[in-house]
């Protein structure tokens, strides 16, 4: 339906005022807003003022057309002017007059079209939607617009252009009033600004002090852990001793209380270890030593390193899985690997009161290995699962029946896991069971060259001495060349002892032992040192030396070690069995036992 409202005709420059006029009132008759009346009185007038510059002026048409929605539209049509350059001059934006009136005029309308009419005329509508208020009109009303429309006459030119230059003035307002928002706006943006930078100075400091803060935590745990070590290795050693009766029987009391001494000493001993390597990892000086690891040996190890443990628990069956021979070599930091497994395998020993766990190995996908260890025991609950993997978290120390540990395993193994390149996954439920995977990259394995010629040197019988033997043991403390010394007195054989490096190096020229105990931390000249001076004296250099230190050795250190050490043992790994074996194989070498 369309309902025509008012026609004006263009032949003079006044019309181009009149149809703005008349535009803005019925703009206000209609009952757009008030912003819409100057936007639809400039859009009219533009479009008017074209078609009397470059046409041959024509009559302007102001309508509504009421459809789905109401549009109100604003015809112009003339003569003069092609309607090829009128439509091409729309649809450029870099036009010349007649477009930018066009183009005005569409930034100020909802929709401007340019269409051909008979007798070479051209029609330029203008259309703008009703607010969404107004619905609809009726017919009533819309004679009551058109007769308010002949009421109004129009007003002398004058008139308008000072309505145009109060529109103007407001204009002019309105922008001052938005470049003063525009200028609040950026002062607050520039003020958050300057805020966020200044939170990033502080987090950026923050970030330092918490890396300065972590690196004395490492610092400090590594220290304390070197202190903790020389006294527990003694207590250790010392109630191994005690416990082998070398020095006379036990009442069953005192055995007990021995072994309780012993426990506690190893569990420290435990917890020192495992705050030493977190703090190792932390610090980044951990080193991955990658070799071929045999899963068939590792899981031997395992097997045996397990027993104690398993010996607890009458109703727990450990068990290693079969393997395919796809996944029964990889290249990887055998002890790390060992370590986690070790870790993860007593953790479901220890938490699975019957039933069994599972340590298996298989292909994961995009090239992985999985391992995995499987157990039927007490379960994780979920909101638990991540939380296990914090530093010092126990879920277990306040029920009625607690079990022994730390709560640094998981952590530990789960930074060692990263530290070999992959990841840890839990699966758990409950009173059901868990699931640990430990998910690492699989590095195709070289052939593990396996020693043929491998013999067990300490089974040997021990054969007759050639002369009477003298052994050096050079170690800071005392209670270590008091443990060394206790060793040695199957071989029946001399202990010379130095407490430091000076000493020691004096007593191998002067004593010509035929061996030494070498230990490494000592002040003053360290045993490194003291290692590297023997092998260059032409009168100590081939005597064989055993390190036997409390030091975690980097691999770049185990190395420089091996190439003239006979065996490097760790203090409270070494046992007395292992290191006298060693030093029979270094004396029958040596040409000292036959
Ligand atoms: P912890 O020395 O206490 O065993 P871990 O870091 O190894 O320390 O483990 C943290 C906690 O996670 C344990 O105290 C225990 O509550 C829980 N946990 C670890 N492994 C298992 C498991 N296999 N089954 C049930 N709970 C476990």
């Amino acid at each position: 339906m369309i309902y025509p409202l008012l026609t004006v005709e263009i032949r003079f420059e006044q019309d181009i005022v009149l149809a703005r006029q008349r535009a803005r009132q019925i703009a206000i008759l209609l009952g757009f807003d008030a912003q819409e009346h100057t936007r639809i009185a400039t859009a009219v007038s533009e479009v008017v003022r074209n078609s009397l510059n470059y046409g041959k002026g024509g009559k302007v048409e102001f309508l509504v057309e009421e459809q789905s929605l109401l549009v109100f539209i604003a015809r112009i049509s003339f003569k003069g002017a092609k309607i090829e350059d009128v439509q091409a001059s729309l649809e450029e934006s870099d036009s010349d007059e007649i477009g930018f009136g066009l183009l005005g005029a569409r930034r100020l309308m909802d929709r401007v079209w340019v269409k051909a009419l008979p007798n070479g005329r051209t029609a330029v509508s203008l259309s703008k939607l009703f607010p969404d208020r107004i619905q609809a009109i009726n017919k009533q009303q819309f004679a009551q617009i058109v007769e308010n429309l002949a009421r109004q006459t129009p007003q002398n030119p004058y008139a308008e252009i000072q309505q145009q230059n109060q529109e103007l003035l407001q204009t002019l307002a309105e922008l001052r009033q938005r470049q003063e928002e525009l200028a609040q706006l950026n002062q607050e943006l520039e003020d958050t600004n300057r805020g966020v930078v200044a939170l990033y100075a502080e987090l950026s400091d923050k970030a330092e002090e918490l890396k300065r803060a972590s690196e004395l935590k490492s610092r400090f745990l590594s220290y304390m852990s070197h202190e903790f070590r020389t006294p527990l290795n003694a207590i250790i050693s010392l109630s191994n001793m005690l416990l082998a009766r070398i020095d006379g029987d036990l009442t069953s009391e005192q055995e007990k209380q021995v072994n309780f001494i012993h426990k506690s000493a190893q569990s420290l001993t435990d917890l020192v270890n495992d705050l030493l390597d977190i703090a190792k990892v932390e610090a980044g000086k951990l080193d991955v030593c990658i070799s071929a690891v045999d899963v068939a040996d590792l899981f031997g190890a395992l097997r045996v390193i397990m027993r104690p443990l398993l010996a607890q628990k009458n109703a727990v069956e450990l068990i290693f899985e079969d393997f395919s021979h796809d996944v029964a070599r990889l290249q990887t930091d055998e002890g790390k690997l060992s370590q986690i497994l070790r870790n993860l395998i007593s953790n479901a020993i220890k938490y699975t009161e019957s039933g069994e766990v599972r340590a298996s190995v298989q292909k994961g996908v995009d090239q992985t290995i999985v391992f995995s260890v499987v157990d039927t025991g007490v379960g994780i609950a979920q909101e638990n699962q991540s939380r296990i993997f914090e530093e010092f978290v126990r879920l277990n120390e306040f029920t009625s029946k607690p079990i022994q540990g730390t709560g640094l395993g998981l952590p530990l193994c789960k930074k060692l896991v990263e530290l070999l390149g992959g990841r840890i996954e839990l699966q758990s439920e409950l009173g059901v069971g868990s699931t640990f995977s430990v998910i690492l990259p699989k590095i195709d394995a070289q052939e593990i060259n396996v020693d043929s010629a491998k013999t067990n040197e300490a089974s040997k019988p021990l054969s007759p001495l050639r002369s009477p033997i003298k052994i050096l043991i050079i170690d800071d403390n005392e209670v270590d060349r008091y443990t060394i010394k206790n060793w040695l007195t199957e071989l029946s054989c001399t202990a010379i002892e130095a407490s430091n490096g000076y000493v020691g190096l004096e007593l191998a020229k002067t004593e010509q032992p035929q061996a030494i105990f070498l230990d490494l931390i000592m002040p003053g000249l360290t045993g490194f040192e003291v290692l590297d001076r023997l092998k260059l004296h032409t009168n100590t250099r081939d005597i064989p030396v055993i390190i036997i230190s409390s030091m975690t050795l980097e691999a770049s250190e185990y190395e420089r070690l091996a190439v003239s050490a006979v065996a490097i043992f760790k203090k409270e790994n070494a046992s007395a069995k292992e290191a006298i074996a060693k030093l029979k194989q270094a004396l029958v070498k040596a040409g000292v036992l036959f």
